[in-house]
């Protein structure tokens, strides 16, 4: 498996899939052939169908200023092997054109000209169950592992993400106003925080985590700069429950950083023995992730063995198997923003329940990754991020009402 650098991304939202990596792509590309004299881009399969309401568009004419892009939409066609595939050409002022260069977006803003691409694998472990037993052996934990594979900048590329999650979650806390996109969706995330902090315990804990994964999520929905964890459409699932356990049982920055180098290992082998696109595997692979991740580093900041951590995502995953990826319009606010909401909470109930019990469990998380994998892949296309059904079209039937 690959570093986790190429899972925890700074950039911008609303999609990792279909805004970071299409200008990526746009990027490299603009360096091989500076000079046309303008581009076409063809956006395929999933990042044609919802590539408008993710502002895929935008994000690939940003990267090619000032010169202009034609880009040619083809929803119904898909290149051989990803869901969302890419293609880009350069046209020169004589009339010729370049050779045309297909690259797919893998998910969590992640680029391959094949799906297999294969990148510098530093973790030889990729499976959690090994990993427990090496654990247990050794007396280590799951991020020590981490450390023993990343190279010495892990600590501060993990300081770096902690402090740019929590500087999107501020931003989004002091943000109010109508998210842009047409369906005059306001921010709530203030109004949870204010109100949360007038609650009694019991509303403030679910107030409190809603506030952090609304403010996240809504910054994403807003294009604003945030850090996919594993994507951008569920990137508020885990800064949200770290922050709240972090307040409530003081914890240091040194075990938050702690707890993230677990999840991010967490993500990792979903990424890379099933998939966090939705475009591939649905809602699943995305907060179903997310979720899992934040329950890992919660489980670990609360104290839990690893046999803890891996029940605790392990749950936060099961529970999740089979979510489809429907949004609204295309754009990543309906279901998207609540979901991390719901999810971040749900993170810390698997926590807690894993840290009643000795961790022993009957189906390890591996199996959940593999049961994740053969469900997504059994999802027909209409809920794998195309909004050609599930809520998506249920707006669709009431807008016309
Ligand atoms: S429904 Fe889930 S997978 Fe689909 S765009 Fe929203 S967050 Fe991403």
């Amino acid at each position: 498996m690959e570093t986790i650098r190429e899972l925890y991304r700074i950039g911008y939202g609303p999609s990792s899939s279909h805004t970071m990596a299409p200008r990526k792509a746009a990027e490299i590309f603009k360096q091989r052939y500076p000079s046309a004299a303008s581009y076409q881009v063809t956006l395929f399969g999933s990042l044609a169908a919802t590539g408008k309401g993710h502002l895929t568009d935008q994000a690939v004419q940003a990267a090619f200023m000032p010169t202009p892009v034609h880009i040619i939409w083809q929803p119904d066609q898909l290149l051989p092997l990803h869901p969302n595939g890419m293609q880009f050409e350069a046209i020169f002022a004589d009339g010729s054109i370049s050779e045309p260069w297909q690259v797919y977006s893998l998910g969590g803003g992640a680029l391959g000209e094949d799906a297999a691409a294969l990148r510098p694998q530093v973790y030889g472990m990729r499976s959690f169950s090994e990993l427990v037993v090496h654990c247990e052996r050794h007396g280590l934990a799951v991020w020590e592992y981490v450390e023993e594979c990343e190279d010495a900048g892990l600590w501060p590329f993990l300081r770096e993400i902690w402090h740019a999650m929590l500087a999107t979650m501020e931003r989004g806390l002091n943000a109010e106003g109508v998210l842009p996109g047409g369906l005059g969706m306001p921010r709530k995330a203030w109004a949870f925080y204010r109100k949360a902090t007038m609650a009694g315990e019991l509303s403030q804990r679910l107030g409190l985590i809603s506030a952090y994964a609304l403010a996240v999520n809504e910054e994403n929905a807003a294009g604003g700069q945030v850090v996919t964890a594993p994507t951008c459409g569920s990137c508020g699932t885990l800064p949200a429950a770290f922050r709240y356990v972090q307040d409530t049982h003081h914890c240091s920055e040194d075990s938050v950083l702690r707890a993230l180098a677990t999840a991010g290992y967490i993500g990792n082998l979903v990424k890379h023995n099933a998939s966090i696109s939705g475009a591939q595997v649905g809602c699943q692979g995305e907060v179903g992730t997310a979720c899992a991740m934040a329950a890992g580093g919660v489980t670990q900041l609360l104290g839990g063995t690893v046999r803890q951590v891996e029940y605790a995502a392990a749950m936060a995953l099961e529970h999740h198997l089979g979510l489809t990826c429907d949004p609204v319009a295309g754009l990543v606010q309906i279901p998207c923003i609540e979901r991390n909401a719901f999810a971040a909470s749900r993170a810390l109930s698997c926590a807690e329940y894993a840290l009643f019990t000795d961790g022993t469990h009957r189906i390890p998380f591996d199996d959940v990754v593999t049961v994740l994998w053969e469900t997504g892949n059994a999802l027909p296309s209409l809920y794998r991020e195309t909004s050609n059904g599930g809520l998506a079209t249920a707006y669709q039937r009431r807008m016309k009402k």
